[in-house]
């Protein structure tokens, strides 16, 4: 159990004093245009939508107690809406989407609200949406366009969804992270355990219900709007407010798989060849854990539990031979550092999704000698769990991501970059840098251009791909030294990352939006001409820019 620091539970003060100042209606905030929109909004939103509105989150109104701490991240926890909306139907969508068009109010959606970065899906001043209500899930009888599909409400976490699915035998392609929402990783891509044989989230989404910028509830498919469908398909929040997704479903089988943890023999001397900075101010408690720490690792390579970052590089890439490669593998390989006892690991999360023990695809990994492998055969909800169990939540967060061609030189200059920079904030507290590679296949890609296809950009003849990603945890003060930090460290670890993977020439420009910094461009990543064309199809079908910049800034905008 996480104490709450003294700054926080200021914060939580501040926060509540100026709700409750809210409830009263006494006050207008700050006195700016906006604040006085967003206050009109939220008094219109009281009045036409009484039970879904929350001007106050004082503990006899919080709609639900997690409301706030429902955001994977703590920079989106701090942001402090004029009013929160939890509607309940697509009608209530779109009444208040025209009360804030009217109001002129800017506003954000959230659905799991698993997006790193402040403001992502939080509205500061403005009105933030919880879909949180919209979690239902239901098998269409008679399928959909010849397919048959389950109608999933945007609001739901993917263990849940699973876990009703289960009981008719069925599953979608869609998070592997029980706790991740479904709107956000259905509307930016969405990798799933099955996804090599079946594609992404994206390309199985066979309609959308959606609530237009005007407020028409529409139903949108390849048949109904085929330049919109083409758009969310990938568009993030630019298009519309989605309240439900149909989507294609699969048989459900076991699954073999789970996490292996490699302890690294080469890691000190790989540290040392580096151009670290002087040593982080530690405190003694740390110097002796850091010294501990490293003792076990010492002691535990010399009886041969290590492997180096080189073979388990290669045991990942050997994954992507063509001897090798397997339609039902997935694998997901990460070096993160463990913060209590200074030394870094690397890991592999191998899933088959076949009741397949010991897949020849992942036989380098077991080649290679370990300290920790939970593989087995199970029900794909413990994978879920599983992987959720490894992420906890309540950190501030700061991401960053890049595509690249399979390189092994490559790889290892990119592991040198970030273990370079993050040793420099390596004593904030608790830290966790951690950078992973997934691969994009062919199989994957050739799902893309189905049904009109999606707007990501992406060619069958580009892979294979890998998306090299990182995600660094830690704990700090709202706008204090360690978001500068740490912000200063992502920022440098992306600009150098894509500086080295150009100067190779195994440079790719898509940006996988979902595990993108707020800052980089990914709609440049899609190509000049599908963002023009996403420009245009926003134009036409929002002349007023209620998705775009205007009313709702967070988010990555066309
Ligand atoms: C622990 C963890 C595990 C993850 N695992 C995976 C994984 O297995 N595969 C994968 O592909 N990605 C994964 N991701 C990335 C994930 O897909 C993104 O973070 C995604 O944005 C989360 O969706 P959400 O609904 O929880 O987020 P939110 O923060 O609620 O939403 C994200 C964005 O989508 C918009 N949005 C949300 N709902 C709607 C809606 N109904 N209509 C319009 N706009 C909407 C929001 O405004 C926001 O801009 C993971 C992330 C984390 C933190």
């Amino acid at each position: 159990m996480r104490l709450l620091s003294f700054t926080r539970l200021t914060f939580h003060l501040a926060f509540a004093l100026r709700c409750t100042a809210q409830a009263g209606e006494q006050v207008v905030l700050h006195g700016s245009e906006s604040d006085s929109a967003c206050h009109n909004a939220c008094k219109a939103l009281k009045s036409s939508l009484p039970q879904q509105t929350y001007h106050s989150l004082t503990p006899d109104s919080v709609p639900a107690p997690d409301l706030v701490s429902s955001f994977f991240a703590i920079q989106q926890q701090e942001v402090i809406p004029a009013c929160w909306l939890t509607p309940t139907s697509a009608q209530d969508v779109s009444i208040a989407i025209n009360i804030i068009r009217e109001y002129g109010c800017h506003f954000a959606v959230k659905s799991g609200g698993h997006a790193p970065s402040a403001r992502m899906s939080s509205a500061e001043g403005g009105v933030t949406i919880d879909m949180r209500l919209f979690d239902s899930v239901e098998i269409l009888e008679g399928g959909v366009g010849g397919r048959e599909g389950a109608r999933i409400g945007t609001g739901g976490r993917w263990g849940e969804v699973y876990k009703k699915l289960e009981l008719f035998g069925k599953t979608v392609v869609g998070g592997r992270d029980r706790r991740v929402g479904v709107g956000g990783l259905m509307l930016g891509g969405g990798i799933s355990f099955i996804s090599r044989r079946n594609g992404w989230a994206i390309d199985n989404i066979l309609n959308y219900e959606v609530i237009l910028a005007n407020g028409t509830i529409a139903q949108i498919s390849q048949s109904t709007a085929p330049d919109l469908y083409w758009a969310f398909r990938g568009g993030g929040n630019n298009f519309g407010i989605v309240t439900n997704f149909d989507l294609a479903t699969y048989p459900l089988t076991q699954a073999w798989g789970g996490y292996n943890f490699f302890l690294l023999s080469d890691m000190s001397s790989r540290l040392s060849t580096l151009n670290l900075p002087p040593p982080a101010p530690f405190t003694l408690t740390t110097k002796l854990l850091s010294l501990l720490g490293n003792l076990i690792n010492d002691i535990a390579c010399k009886l041969g539990y290590c492997t180096t970052i080189s073979d388990w590089l290669n045991a990942y890439l050997s994954t992507l031979e063509k001897e090798q490669y397997d339609l039902d593998a997935q694998l997901i390989g990460a070096l993160a550092y463990v913060p209590k006892l200074d030394i870094w690991t690397a890991l592999a999360n191998n899933i088959h999704t076949k009741p397949t023990i010991n897949p020849p695809v992942f036989s380098a990994f077991r080649k290679l000698p370990h300290v920790y492998s939970s593989n087995r055969l199970a029900n794909f909800s413990t994978f879920h769990k599983e992987l959720n169990d490894w992420n906890e939540g309540g950190f501030r967060q700061i991401w960053g991501a890049l595509t690249i061609k399979p390189s092994f030189p490559l790889m290892q200059e990119l592991l040198s970059i970030f273990l370079e920079e993050s040793n420099s904030i390596k004593h904030i507290k608790d830290i966790i840098p951690s950078t992973v590679f997934q691969a994009i296949t062919t199989d994957e890609i050739s799902h893309m251009s189905s049904n009109g296809g999606n707007c990501l950009g992406l060619l069958p003849s580009d892979a294979p791909l890998i998306i090299s990603s990182f995600t660094i945890g830690y704990s700090g003060t709202p706008g204090g030294r360690e978001d500068e930090a740490v912000s200063a460290v992502g920022r440098r670890v992306r600009e150098r990352w894509e500086k080295m993977a150009k100067e190779m020439g195994l440079w790719h420009p898509y940006v996988y939006i979902n595990y993108a910094d707020v800052e980089q461009d990914v709609f440049a990543g899609y190509g000049e001409e599908n963002r023009e064309r996403l420009r245009q199809i926003q134009r036409k079908w929002d002349p007023e820019g209620v998705f775009g910049e205007r009313l709702q800034p967070g988010g990555f905008k066309v």
